[in-house]
């Protein structure tokens, strides 16, 4: 193994070591888990422009313009029936229909809960 110190997440030692469970600092006495550095359990996703948490079906608000295709989608286009995507298509995470453009992928960031 060559990564076998790790920086302590409490004092920011760069020698916490590891037993081969727990990872162990020998300045303030420590003890973390290696899932504890790695896991992003439950990771908040689908957040809005306000961190708001989206879920399918919602309707949206568009807060800023944004190309797409030949057209331009308007601050403030109302977007009903979005649908979350765990896979996102070039970093867009929802796939909609808009009235007069048809079907777009959106980014939950330039979006807020209707
Ligand atoms: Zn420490």
């Amino acid at each position: 193994m060559s990564d076998d110190t790790q920086t302590c997440p409490k004092c920011n030692s760069p020698y916490g070591y590891t037993d081969g469970q727990m990872w162990i600092c020998p300045e303030c006495f420590n003890e973390w888990t290696l899932e504890a550095q790695t896991e992003v359990a439950d990771a908040p996703k689908f957040l809005d422009a306000n961190g708001n948490q989206l879920q399918d079906g919602d309707a949206v608000t568009v807060v800023k313009d944004l190309k797409a295709g030949g057209t331009t989608i308007k601050t403030g286009t109302k977007v009903k029936k979005i649908r979350l995507l765990d896979d996102p298509v070039d970093g867009h995470d929802i796939s909609c229909k808009i009235d007069g453009i048809g079907s777009v992928y959106l980014k939950c960031s330039v979006v807020k809960k209707a």
